[in-house]
């Protein structure tokens, strides 16, 4: 039957079936925009470089040759098509292929040649032959084609409109020795969807990626050359090359070149603005990001918010606080009142029960707050604990608790901007007046042993100073120097390698932050049960 078109956009590329044919995952990845960059996909990129440009076709020899099926709505494009003397075509697709590996033909490759052949027989060309040309091995494979490929590829077709409209994704395979060779691992990450420990490691695209901070007050942020480069006053700061940046932070009054924010946006790094007293008051993020789709459904659910994801945030975030106060203090009674509460989180009935759980177990957990700090230090530095504050506190405890969650919350935020989701849809904390719900929903888990331990061992080792602090009317505020300070040991802090609690791999604190956002959004497309914190031991 012949499917009525309206625009290109109706038309299923030809590379979404043949995903299917590898993985139903894989396609629905596609489809909801997430993007890798990964080694297989630079060497492919390398491989058609000699067929990627149309200008070079010649009457017996055209590459880059657009194709269409309106039978099946199908769209792509045919490497090289070579007219053979008898008018009839010779198809020929590039594909890279390491040469410790055999120059053998896949399904996904045949099924890829089968549509692009029905493709050019709708639209009444003769196709007579097809072949692999394989650039590493510099050597052409032919393929034959028979009925039983053209009924697997119709039917493939048919299932990858069901996976494309679908609201659910498919679910990951499970132990499955295609997922180690998936060019979406890192994004998919189909052994963590298990939820028990994981003996494959977790794969980064860029591993040497980082979160670039621009700190210097009055400095300017540009791009030269393919390089981020910072200057003041004429004199050059720092630079760094920009495809290692990952995410920008800016601190306070720091001028971006339009021309950088525009690269930035191009390559889908979200940049992030503070305040000098590191408040977040803005991001910007790439309109082609991915998960539009899942968006939806995550404000659908935020509408209401999520007991189970909020009791799983809340139980961890005690967990962890009692964890962390039995490591650093000689508090038992506290560690054990904050253990129950932990377990009271995870039987809470409702969002403002849970709520209440929690702030008793912060009351307890900040009354013993000052017995993880060194008594010794404290004199020196003239400090006292006057107890929790949150924004507007005075004192230099507070104020550098305040900037340490400040940058946990840019952190969760920055995770949650690269998955797609909407940092402002939460659910445990509203989204009423404004907040990033979300990303002070992810960040509970991670406080103590992120910010509080970074506020802790500064404090500890004697990495701050009184001078680190001016005070305006009474109230202590962060110098320069100390924000610099802060800034340094929290990097030092989030780059930390440790061994996850749940999967049991190396993994830094960044990597954990961007593993449970992805969890997050596994439990809204579908394909997890359940959303699980993560617990310190
Ligand atoms: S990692 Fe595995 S489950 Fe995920 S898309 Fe790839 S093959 Fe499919």
């Amino acid at each position: 039957m012949t499917v009525s078109h309206q625009s290109d956009e109706d038309y299923l590329p030809i590379s979404l079936v043949t995903h299917a044919a590898f993985c139903e995952r894989r396609t629905w990845l596609e489809v909801n925009g997430e993007k890798t960059d990964t080694s297989q996909m630079q060497s492919g990129f390398s491989a058609h470089k000699p067929v990627d440009d149309p200008t070079t076709s010649r009457s017996h020899r055209r590459t880059a040759v657009p194709l269409r099926s309106e039978k099946l709505g199908l769209s792509g494009r045919a490497d090289e098509i070579e007219v053979l003397p008898d008018g009839s075509l010779h198809l020929l697709d590039y594909k890279a292929s390491p040469v410790r590996k055999r120059a053998i033909v896949t399904p996904a490759q045949r099924l890829q040649l089968t549509l692009q052949k029905i493709c050019l027989e709708d639209a009444g060309e003769t196709v007579s032959s097809q072949s692999i040309y394989f650039t590493d091995h510099r050597r052409r494979v032919e393929v034959d084609i028979d009925s039983e490929d053209y009924a697997q590829a119709r039917r493939l077709v048919e299932r990858t409109r069901e996976i494309v409209s679908s609201k659910k994704s498919p679910p990951t395979l499970v132990d499955d020795e295609r997922c180690g060779s998936c060019s979406h691992f890192s994004v998919c990450l189909p052994d963590e969807h298990q939820l028990h420990e994981v003996t494959r490691r977790v794969h980064v695209s860029d591993p040497d990626g980082q979160v670039l901070h621009l700190t210097v007050q009055g400095s300017r942020a540009s791009i030269k050359k393919g390089r981020v480069v910072v200057t003041k006053d004429g004199e050059e700061l720092g630079d760094t090359p920009a495809e290692r940046v990952h995410g920008v932070v800016v601190h306070g009054n720091i001028d971006l070149s339009s021309a950088l924010h525009r690269n930035l946006l191009w390559n889908d790094v979200p940049i992030v603005w503070c305040s000098s007293t590191g408040r977040v008051y803005g991001f910007s993020r790439p309109t082609d990001g991915p998960n539009g789709q899942i968006r939806v459904q995550q404000h659908v659910l935020s509408h209401t918010g999520s007991l189970p994801i909020a009791r799983q945030m809340i139980h961890s975030k005690i967990r962890n606080q009692g964890v962390f106060l039995r490591r650093n203090a000689d508090s038992l009674e506290a560690t054990n009142s904050l253990n129950a509460s932990a377990k009271a989180a995870l039987d809470a009935p409702d969002l403002p029960a849970l709520f209440g759980i929690e702030g008793e177990a912060a009351a307890a957990y900040f009354s013993c707050f000052p017995e993880m700090l060194n008594q010794q230090q404290l004199d020196i530095l003239g400090w006292t604990w006057p107890g929790r504050h949150g924004r507007g506190a005075d004192d230099p405890i507070n104020v550098l608790l305040n900037y340490a969650y400040g940058m946990l919350r840019t952190e969760c935020l920055r995770a949650i901007l690269s998955c797609g989701l909407d940092p402002h849809a939460g659910f445990l904390h509203s989204s009423n007046r404004n907040k990033p719900a979300l990303a002070l929903d992810l960040m509970e888990e991670f406080r103590a042993p992120i910010a509080d331990s970074v506020v802790i061992s500064m404090i500890n080792r004697h990495q701050i100073k009184s001078s680190d602090f001016t005070t305006v009317g009474g109230a202590h505020r962060v110098r320069d120097t100390g924000r610099k300070k802060v800034i340094t040991a929290f990097e030092r802090r989030i780059q930390t390698s440790i061994r996850h609690p749940l999967f049991g791999y190396e993994v830094s604190w960044r990597r954990a932050i961007e593993v449970q956002a992805r969890l997050i959004l596994g439990v809204l497309d579908g394909s997890i049960p359940q959303y699980v914190g993560v617990k310190i031991r």
